[in-house]
């Protein structure tokens, strides 16, 4: 398994070298010893190469979060129609102290009510809240009133937000002329300020990050996802927009709409430049963010990311995405400790190790639960410090 495995990656390597050699002078593709002296034997590949850490300092892991939590970016390992999905779900969120999930694979009409209906039935009603989708592909004249006619019923229905809104928006979806359907699209102006009218939060993730745009070479941070994950490769200009488009676009549709919440997925791909994040937050009052998947950023900038988060306290949620029941605690650990060089979960995230924040606790109880109770009233306050 390990072996082929190996041989896979090695012919992945052989791929994105011979083509990222075309573009590229073939000395920046070699790993350079920095000390002018060339390696006695065969330098390891960033598979391989798992140093053992020497460090002996103290380690305080965090099985369980120190207030209950709402994720707001949650993806239910199934429809939650199902008893056992719900049930499932449900041990882990107790292990965690994770106490409200919202159902961010937003459903519409019928599919929203049977789930709605089904947790409603279960011993576990409190525990869930739900998104709707926006079929936002295909868009011609008149589809933003209906998409808004849409919404206000799944509203009516029961659904608490928007979400998430996924990166194909911006990245491919089309316009029925066929041309790529812009974020600022007015056609959908209907929608947002349905969502503005009706004080719901929307959920939107848009591009991926920065390194996805640019070429698979031995600079870029995020060289091993790239090899690995084909569609995660934005870098051809003929095909995709470029990083720095579709965050324009995504900050003209926010400023057209300063009524509306919205709530950026992953800190908005800039957990790597949160002064930038900052000035947005600055910017725009109805602006949130959450922390799904951009662990490994924070993590490497414990002090810088303490500080912003203090500052924008009343801006940040929790959202873990994939819903990993034992990559949870990482979160936990980063957040609430002052913990030094330890392991990250993803290695294709990061090649690095991360560093807790000590945030205090009552940013810790903001960004835990009190942001999105505040966004989202509907959600009940028992399991709730007051
Ligand atoms: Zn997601």
């Amino acid at each position: 398994m390990h072996r082929r495995f190996a041989v896979l990656v090695t012919s992945i390597v052989a791929l994105a070298a011979s083509a990222a050699a075309q573009d590229r002078p073939p000395g920046q593709l070699r790993p350079r010893p920095g000390t002018g002296r060339e390696p006695e034997f065969p330098p390891p590949s960033i598979l391989d190469y798992k140093p053992r850490s020497t460090l002996v300092v103290p380690a305080h892991p965090v099985p369980r979060a120190k207030f209950p939590v709402v994720d707001i970016h949650f993806h239910p390992p199934g429809a939650l129609t199902s008893a056992d999905v719900i049930n499932r779900v449900v041990a882990a969120m107790d292990s965690l102290n994770l106490r409200v999930m919202v159902n961010s694979s937003g459903s519409s009409g019928e599919r929203l009510t049977q789930q709605i209906e089904a947790v409603k039935a279960s011993p576990h009603k409190d525990r869930f809240v739900m998104f709707t989708n926006l079929g936002l592909r295909d868009i011609g004249p008149g589809s933003g009133a209906g998409i808004a006619a849409q919404l206000e019923a799944d509203v009516k229905a029961g659904a608490v937000g928007v979400g998430e809104i996924g990166k194909g928006f911006g990245l491919s979806a089309r316009r029925t002329d066929g041309t790529r359907l812009k974020m600022d699209d007015p056609e959908l102006d209907p929608v947002w300020e349905t969502a503005a009218r009706l004080k719901i939060p929307i959920l939107i993730h848009t591009a991926d990050p920065a390194e996805f745009f640019q070429p698979i070479d031995y600079t870029n941070e995020r060289w091993l996802e790239l090899a690995l994950f084909p569609d995660r490769r934005h870098y051809d200009r003929t095909r995709f927009p470029a990083f720095e488009d579709l965050m324009a676009e995504r900050d003209r549709l926010l400023e057209r709409h300063p009524r509306t919440i919205w709530v950026l997925a992953h800190l908005g791909w800039h957990a790597n430049d949160l002064a930038r994040l900052g000035r947005m937050f600055d910017r725009m009052p109805n602006l949130y963010a959450e922390v799904g998947a951009i662990l490994y950023d924070l993590g490497r900038q414990p002090r810088a990311a303490r500080e912003f988060f203090i500052k924008y306290q009343d801006r940040l949620l929790f959202g873990k995405d994939s819903f990993q029941p034992d990559e949870y605690p990482y979160f936990w650990r980063v957040f609430e400790t002052e913990d030094e060089y330890f392991d990250y979960y993803r290695d294709y995230h990061a090649f690095w190790k991360l560093y807790g924040m000590g945030l205090p606790d009552a940013v810790l109880q903001k960004v835990y639960y009190k942001n999105a109770l505040k966004l989202i009233p509907a959600i009940s306050r028992e399991g709730f410090p007051n």
